[in-house]
């Protein structure tokens, strides 16, 4: 017998979705980045469904062919794109993957404005910066908002309000606020700095950086106030008051142990409740910060020490020492440390010191040993004496792409003595090309097709059963981000494997060599992997592999 329905006649009313933008006053480098991921985090543990968005002003179409030691990490999303490390920091904040429209480049939105008028998408009428430029930010902008269903959409506007390069951003602002100003708000985030001359937090700047977004036709409805120390009362009424917000809308914002204190930090602030409150978001629930709260608990844990030295080629820069070119490494290893309840004190070295092979004896002091991804020919001398050294030594190995590829190169050449083994990045002429340019990649050389063409994002692997890889997985299919135009040579596989290397990850249809470790007989930890693994690596969900080489470090004497 067949029921009858009954209609419902009330249906829930679901709020419009809502867009919060983040810019930066004063100046760059305090720290927007992982405020944005705080801000998506705090509103997330609200109930909400959040995703953010990363614009930066550049010209260039993605990051992926920017130099690293001015740019930063090049964070690969899961659909491929090389974008900037902030996305990265949003993939661990929020925990989860996000697609490529929640990224933007000067370059790509002028690069669709263009396609789209080649191809009489305007009808023939004057394309202009303004307001063709905008609109297309916001019409991308609104979509991500729909491809993710989300309640909330933060937007980070890269750079400095008061520069020429976001300008037609903090424009795309002021129209989106203008067509919807109940679902648009605004997060300055500024820069309070204490002089040590007068050892007085000054307000000035911030004053200055408010009245310039002004001038733009934009006013922040929240402030977040980076100092070096927490603000005063004082201040924050000062900045009320000359800025145009309330005073509890000023966010003091100070320097801090942990990157993942900062969410909590905003919660004491109410930073949420303020924000759904101006966006009259009824949050479903409260903030729930447990989990986060637990994963900050466990960071601060640890009694004993892992000691990791990272060798890398990007850490230098003039008289500088830059490690954000490898950070989504640095917090895997930390996010790995802290589940083991260790202490990780990561060590960075730079491999063009270890050319001379008398500074290989430093390495003794370490667990464990990771050599990251990268390219070209710097250093690479230096990379190999390393894995050399720690394969006969003992000490825990984690090649990451280039690290692997350099793995399998330096064990074709001092174990399976395979004579004149080189890879084609190195030496296109060596006599056995132990890693070679992979099939698809060598027409894009040729015609210098470099950008966004490597073979890029997430793919499937196959593991072999016994092995350390699965061992740490416990599961036979893995899907990993990779970034790499270069690969095993499948014409040595065999010779490699009859002298005791393990693929034991492939490609499923085995072709491709995602993994080569030594059995566990041959070395406590040894293992490299084509892909780039500290990518999926989340504080809640730290990555199997990087939490197997940590303990293997831990535990080898
Ligand atoms: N340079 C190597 C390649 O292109 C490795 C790349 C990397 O480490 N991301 O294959």
């Amino acid at each position: 017998m067949s029921k009858k329905i009954k209609k419902s006649t009330t249906t829930v009313k679901r709020s419009s979705a809502k867009f919060i933008f983040v810019v930066g006053g004063v100046m760059s480098g305090i720290g927007k980045g992982i405020t944005s991921s705080s801000i998506a985090h705090v509103l997330q543990a609200r109930g909400n469904k959040v995703t953010a968005i990363k614009i930066d002003p550049y010209i260039n179409v993605d990051a992926g062919t920017m130099n690293p030691t001015e740019h930063g990490e090049v964070f690969v999303l899961r659909d491929g794109l090389e974008t900037d490390q902030d996305m990265g920091n949003y993939e661990r904040f929020l925990g989860e993957d996000l697609p490529s429209i929640n990224y933007m480049t000067t370059g790509s939105v002028y690069q669709s404005v263009i396609e789209k008028e080649r191809n009489l998408g305007y009808e023939g009428r004057n394309v202009q910066v303004v307001p063709d430029i905008p609109e297309e930010v916001i019409s991308r902008i609104k979509s991500a908002a729909k491809t993710a269903k989300a309640d909330v959409t933060l937007i980070e506007v890269g750079g400095t309000v008061g520069e020429y390069e976001n300008l037609l951003f903090i424009e795309a602002i002021r129209m989106m606020r203008s067509e919807m100003p109940e679902d648009v708000a605004v997060v300055m985030v500024s820069y309070l700095p204490v002089p040590g001359s007068i050892g007085e937090m000054k307000t000035k700047p911030t004053q200055h950086a408010v009245r310039v977004l002004g001038s733009n036709g934009v006013t922040p409805d929240v402030i977040i106030a980076r100092s070096p120390e927490p603000v005063d009362d004082k201040r924050k009424e000062k900045i009320a008051r000359f800025c145009n917000v309330k005073v509890e809308n000023v966010i003091s914002a100070p320097d801090l142990e942990s990157i993942y204190d900062i969410p909590l930090n905003f919660e004491e602030s109410n930073l949420s409740q303020i924000l759904c409150k101006r966006l009259n978001l009824s949050p479903r629930k409260k903030a729930d910060l447990s989990a986060w709260k637990r994963f900050v608990r466990s960071s601060k844990a640890g009694t004993d020490t892992v000691k990791i030295a990272v060798v890398g080629k990007y850490f230098t820069s003039g008289d500088f020492v830059l490690s954000d070119v490898y950070i989504s490494v640095l917090e895997a290893i930390k996010f790995s440390a802290y589940k083991l309840k260790l202490i990780p004190e990561i060590t960075y070295l730079s491999s063009q010191d270890f050319t001379d092979k008398k500074n290989l004896k430093q390495l003794k002091k370490f667990d464990g040993v990771l050599v990251p991804g990268g390219f070209g020919t710097t250093g690479i001398e230096g990379k190999l004496n390393v894995i050399e050294y720690v394969r006969k030594q003992g000490i825990p190995y984690f090649g990451i792409c280039y690290g692997m590829q350099l793995a399998v190169l330096e064990f074709a050449k001092n174990v399976a003595k395979i004579k004149g083994a080189s890879t084609e990045e190195i030496n296109p002429d060596a006599e056995h090309l132990v890693i070679g340019v992979m099939d698809e990649q060598r027409e894009k050389i040729a015609n210098h097709d470099m950008g966004g063409t490597m073979r890029l994002g997430a793919y499937p692997a196959v593991l072999k059963a016994g092995t350390t890889a699965m061992k740490a997985y416990r599961t036979k299919e893995i899907s990993e981000r990779h970034r790499h135009r270069y690969e095993v040579n499948p014409e040595f596989i065999e010779k490699l494997e009859s002298k005791g290397l393990v693929f034991s990850g492939t490609s499923p249809d085995g072709k491709l060599m995602e993994i080569a470790e030594l059995p566990v007989t041959d070395h406590p930890f040894f293992v490299g992997v084509q892909f780039h693994p500290e990518l999926q690596a989340r504080p809640l969900d730290p990555h199997p592999l990087f939490t197997a080489f940590v303990k293997a470090s831990y535990e080898t004497d």
